[in-house]
């Protein structure tokens, strides 16, 4: 076809189009940004629900604009319409908001560059491959599913490139009387790139985190446009990075292998390239295989982002967690800077791992002790309180009801230079402090606690009643009831007992079991006298009442 064909071609697919790319280029103008600011985009496609490879990817690029100074935006990639699930988008911003990871820009948060989902964006996709008919790089195709498919079979037997190229592009040079006879006949095209490459040259691309990368030129003429005149995602994602001044495209790296069409994408739009990152995926050790596979939606509690929220893994934990995975260097940096906030970090795509990352629940789980751990009491009640708001009402309520000693009970052991660690989950807390509030306490008493031995309730009761003074420090009382304990035929101390075991009942260390087993329930609790001090003395009898009725 001649350029004047061309451009008949082109005016008779796409007559009514409003305006020009010009129009468009001074509508999306460049970003007024600081040098070296990253912009940055999570890009869904709500074609399922979010998991933590998305989540992973969205926080990578929160942190990386924001640490620059840049922006980052969220665009809604919806141009597969069969596949959309239904609340598919509001399932995407939800999550945003529920983990805490806010784009300051996009779909839903507004901007400049709007709008900001693909199926609103139809015109200005036609625009750019009207431009590209004309140049003589994209054309209709007419060819049918059938035919195809029976290319695909051959290509197969053959062991040759899948795809439409070569001889296999059928449609790459009708003259324009045929294009216009078969749509006069009413036959449905999609849009293809007339690819210029060759597939005998190689092309390098740089990737910011697997570094330089060759592959051959595309030369294949991937569709652009489907029938129904809505883009393919490669060629939405180009126009739509150009425009919206993307400066890195971080993603999963089951992209790479498209990187190749996404390069000559760019150069024959005449687009500035944008960075890339490929994220390696996050894999898992396989329980039964022992052979190491992406993290799945089948066999893993944790591949769906509703796990973390069901079972209150702390957002900012797992702000932490997503961290150590995009950044190999993170967590010892974490650990070592115990006051400074996740974006204190210098995030690099350097210290960005390769292969994939391994999902470590063990990790995690400490992760969220230290984070716990380094919690005030007050904080670890109203952020228990706000998870079991939403999935614990009835605890949320008893919470409200024991307020001023729920915060003291989570204050325990928290001073010091080795704070407590012992819940992981705002879930955990009920049961890990069960002790803590009476009803809750009543009702499985000793029921957790299957230890056999039985505990002397009428000597508990004697020191409770005669001798516990609760307003005392630490020290203090530690010194009378080891007197308590050597007036009682027990041992002041553990070693004591160890040299001399006949001449004792035991030593003050059972005597503090015995009463942490009546208040608490269990053998291992936090500091006994701090528990003793917010219980109360009434409160301390009534538990030992109760344990001598149950026992
Ligand atoms: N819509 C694509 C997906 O959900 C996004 C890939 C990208 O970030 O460019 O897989």
């Amino acid at each position: 076809m001649t350029e004047n064909e061309r451009k008949e071609l082109a005016d008779l697919l796409y007559p009514n189009l409003e305006h020009d790319i010009a129009y468009y280029e001074s509508r999306y103008p460049e970003r007024d940004l600081p040098e070296g600011a990253m912009v940055t985009r999570y890009a869904p496609s709500p074609t399922g629900s979010v998991h933590l490879g998305n989540l992973l990817s969205a926080f990578a690029d929160m942190v990386y604009a924001r640490q620059s100074k840049g922006s980052f935006y969220l665009r809604i990639e919806d141009t597969d319409q069969k596949r959309m699930i239904e609340g598919g988008i509001e399932n995407i911003t939800g999550v945003l908001h529920d983990f805490d990871i806010l784009p300051n820009e996009g779909f839903s948060f507004g901007g400049i560059y709007d709008p900001y989902i693909q199926s609103e964006r139809t015109e200005i996709y036609q625009t750019y491959i009207k431009d590209l008919i004309i140049r003589g790089l994209a054309y209709p195709c007419f060819m049918t599913e059938e035919e195809i498919q029976n290319i695909r079979e051959e290509q197969e037997i053959n062991k040759t490139k899948i795809g439409i190229y070569g001889v296999y592009a059928v449609d790459r040079d009708l003259s324009l009387d045929e294009v216009k006879e078969r749509i006069a006949n009413g036959q449905e095209y999609v849009i293809r790139l007339k690819s210029p490459g060759d597939a005998n040259k190689e092309i390098e691309v740089v990737d910011c985190i697997k570094g330089k990368m060759k592959f051959p030129e595309h030369n294949v003429d991937t569709v652009l446009l489907k029938k129904d005149g809505t883009p393919t995602y490669h060629f939405a994602h180009a126009i739509d990075d150009h425009l919206m001044h993307t400066t890195h495209v971080i993603r999963g790296d089951e992209w790479v292998s498209s990187l190749p069409l996404h390069h000559q994408l760019f150069e024959i739009l005449g687009f500035e390239p944008v960075k890339y990152a490929h994220i390696a995926p996050i894999t898992i050790k396989d329980q039964e295989t022992g052979n190491i596979r992406k993290i799945s939606k089948r066999k893993d509690p944790w591949f769906g982002v509703k796990y973390y929220d069901e079972n209150g893994i702390p957002i900012e934990a797992l702000h932490l967690y997503l961290a150590t995975i995009t950044n190999t260097n993170f967590e010892e940096w974490y650990l070592n800077n115990p006051d400074k906030d996740i974006f204190d970090f210098e995030f690099s795509f350097d210290k960005q791992a390769i292969g994939g990352t391994s999902f470590d629940e063990a990790k995690l789980v400490n992760l969220c002790k230290t984070y716990f751990s380094r919690k005030s009491g007050e904080e670890v009640f109203n952020e228990t309180h706000a998870w079991a708001l939403k999935h614990d009402p009835e605890y949320a309520k008893l919470l409200d009801e024991n307020k001023d000693d729920m915060i003291k009970f989570f204050s325990i052991e928290k001073d010091g230079p080795r704070p407590r660690k012992d819940i992981s989950k705002y879930s955990e807390v009920r049961e890990e402090f069960s002790y803590a509030i009476d009803s809750l306490f009543e009702k499985e008493a000793y029921a957790k606690f299957d230890g056999d031995k039985t505990y002397d309730t009428d000597l508990v009761l004697d020191y409770v009643n005669n001798v516990l003074n609760l307003d005392v420090e630490n020290e203090e009382w530690f010194n009378s009831i080891k007197e308590f304990a050597a007036a009682n035929g027990y041992a002041a101390s553990p070693k004591d007992y160890k040299n001399n075991p006949d001449a004792y009942k035991g030593h003050v260390g059972d005597i503090c079991e015995a009463i942490r087993v009546m208040i608490t329930g269990r053998l291992k609790s936090p500091d006994l006298f701090s528990i003793m001090k917010i219980l109360g003395k009434t409160r301390i009898i009534d538990r030992i009442n109760l344990y001598k009725k149950l026992k």
